[in-house]
């Protein structure tokens, strides 16, 4: 089979978004990350696990037939897996296409890792967490000014 007979192989969607470039394997993450979002609730979502790409060598990619994607699902998604692109889909064809990049700021999305932060204590008060340096990619939170690697930040999401 040659990889375009491949590629025919994964069902087209008429409108909605294709996030592709996902790391293999971690597909199966960001579906569970959206299940957190209630705005996917009714959504139709296909997963496609292990195609072979160019970039990656294999990736995975998900399918989304909605309307918009939730500010706060991009957040995430920019934070968890800089890199993925989004395409936005219409009529069949890529009508927009956005390369994700690690945020510079992170707002009201995540809790501070710190135990003693006060937005751990102080009900109702959000969290802001500013990129000090994208290559590590650590970040500081605006309330206690620790500094936390992304991956510090992004355990607390447990997904
Ligand atoms: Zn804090």
């Amino acid at each position: 089979m040659s990889p375009e007979e491949k590629v025919l192989l994964i069902p087209k969607i008429e409108n909605g978004f294709v996030i592709d470039h996902i790391p293999a394997g971690a597909g199966g993450r960001l579906l569970h990350l959206m299940q957190r979002h209630r705005e996917f609730d009714n959504v139709l979502i296909t997963l496609g696990q292990h195609y072979s790409s160019r970039r990656l060598g294999r990736k995975d990619l998900l399918k989304i037939q909605a309307n918009e994607l939730p500010s706060r699902f991009l957040q995430h998604l920019a934070l968890l897996m800089p890199g993925v692109t989004v395409k936005r889909i219409r009529d069949f064809k890529v009508a927009e296409k956005v390369v994700m990049e690690t945020p510079d700021l992170v707002h009201e999305i995540l809790r501070c890792p710190n135990p003693n932060c006060i937005t751990n204590h102080e009900r109702g008060m959000g969290t802001t967490f500013h990129l000090v340096e994208r290559e590590t990619k650590t970040f500081r939170c605006n309330h206690c000014e620790r500094h936390f690697t992304q991956t510090a930040l992004t355990a607390t999401l447990n997904i």
